[in-house]
């Protein structure tokens, strides 16, 4: 069934009777070509790209809870690609422009919103380091605008400008980038890799492989053993545990990130704001909350929800930039399980394991990623060769000395 406006029309006029289920509630055949595990952003956004652009549809997503219940229903919705290194710039500006043309491209309302975002700088080095990143954004054919004081005053006049210990000065704002609603990415994604056959299966979890040989044959799972030429693991937090499975340890540490969401107000924020002197990054939603976050809990876990030490420290970076938001009452907070890699930065490759392919470490940042990261990973399951601005993120560039280390924090993963 194809959305459109003349579809709400006779639909509000004949009594909402003509829509369809969205997807598919398929019981798990014995065999399929393709198994991925995890039917997050990623998962479902490579069987997206699998069927519709590799014409691989004998493929199965399965889930061990529902559509959304991972890190793609829990994030702050930031999409961007002001990265500057070049294993990471070519790749997330490809992921912009996967995201510019989604909603047509899965004919669904995903709510992308270019409404841009601003890294906010407080210091002279700063606003250098800030150049230089905008400048590699441009040089990969990304947009960057470095701002003064003035221009950011103009944008956001609700800052906190002459705060003494973290005066702004600037900004780095890239136009281009801005939020797209979460779950409606899952939603869509799925429904348009459904549409060409692929079968999604919630609730059933994979709780190991069927390895002979050193070959993988398939899975088991809670709802029993599902052979497949190709396994394909996307399960972001849930990464380490999984792997372990097939033996294989990786340079991945699972910690809680939490997000917040005050009452609705009125437009405020015009776009996605971040603090440069802590950990602090806010935006709108459509329905007027403040969507904020900081830092990830500094300890290893596997919960959805996090510590009170973190909520204070948000608050007090909310605070230093833009103190009305203390006059706003919080509604909600949660958390989610981040994949953090030993450099910041993820993997998308095969495994010793033939046939087993692995897809994980994005960190908190891994939302702007999903349509890359679907699309290089069904080219990587696809072709058995990785898409050229995927090709960096190979699982053992940490033997060769060539991490992706954007921050420069080294092997630190609750700091990237
Ligand atoms: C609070 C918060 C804020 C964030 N903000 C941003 C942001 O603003 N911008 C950004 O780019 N990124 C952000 N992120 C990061 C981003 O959400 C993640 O990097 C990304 O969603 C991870 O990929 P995914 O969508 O595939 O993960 P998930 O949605 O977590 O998908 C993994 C799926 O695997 C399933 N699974 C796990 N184990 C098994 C198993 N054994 N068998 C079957 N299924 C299994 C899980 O149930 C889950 O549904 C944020 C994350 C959080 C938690």
């Amino acid at each position: 069934m194809r959305y459109s406006a003349l579809k709400i029309l006779k639909e509000g006029l004949t009594g909402n009777r003509g829509w369809k289920p969205v997807w598919r509630e398929p019981e798990p055949r014995a065999e399929y070509d393709v198994v991925i595990v995890g039917a997050g952003g990623h998962g479902l956004a490579t069987a997206h790209y699998l069927s519709k652009e590799f014409g691989v549809t004998n493929v199965a997503v399965l889930e061990k809870g529902w559509i959304g219940s991972g890190n793609v229903g829990r994030n702050t919705t930031i999409i961007r690609s002001n990265y500057m290194l070049p294993g990471n710039e070519p790749f997330y500006e490809f992921s912009l422009q996967l995201w510019e043309g989604l909603e047509q491209d899965l004919n669904y309302n995903a709510m992308v919103s270019q409404r841009g975002i601003l890294n906010l700088y407080h210091s002279d080095p700063q606003r250098d380091a800030f150049a230089r990143r905008g400048n590699a954004m441009r040089l990969a054919g990304a947009d960057a605008v470095l701002l003064d004081q003035a221009g950011v005053r103009e944008m956001c006049p609700f800052l906190d400008f002459d705060n003494a210990r973290f005066p702004i000065k600037g900004g780095l704002w890239q136009p281009r980038g801005g939020t797209v609603r979460h779950d409606a990415v899952a939603w869509g994604y799925a429904r348009a890799a459904d549409s060409r056959g692929v079968d999604i299966i919630q609730n059933c979890e994979v709780t190991g492989f069927d390895i002979e040989n050193g070959v993988c044959r398939g899975v088991e799972t809670s709802r029993g053993r599902i052979r497949a030429k190709k396994v394909a693991v996307c399960v972001a937090g849930s990464s380490g545990r999984l792997m372990e499975k097939a033996g294989i340890r990786l340079p991945i540490e699972s910690h809680v990130l939490q997000a917040f969401i005050s009452e609705g107000l009125k437009p405020v924020i015009p776009g996605v704001v971040t603090f440069g002197a802590g950990h602090f990054y806010v935006n709108q939603s459509d329905k007027g909350g403040l969507v904020f976050g900081g830092d990830p809990d500094g300890y290893n876990s596997y919960a959805q929800r996090g510590g009170l030490p973190v909520v204070e420290d948000v608050c007090e970076g909310g605070m230093a930039i833009m103190p009305m938001i203390g006059r706003a009452r919080l509604l909600r907070m949660w958390g989610g399980i981040m994949d953090m890699s030993m450099d910041g930065s993820p993997f998308i490759d095969r495994t010793p394991v033939d046939g087993l392919y692995f897809n994980g470490g994005w960190c908190y940042g891994g939302f702007k990623a999903t349509p890359a990261s679907g699309f290089c990973y069904a080219h990587l399951i696809a072709k058995d060769e990785p898409h050229p601005t995927a090709a960096a993120y190979r699982l053992d560039r940490f033997r060769h000395g060539a991490m992706i280390d954007e921050k420069g924090v080294g092997a630190q993963p609750n700091l990237h």
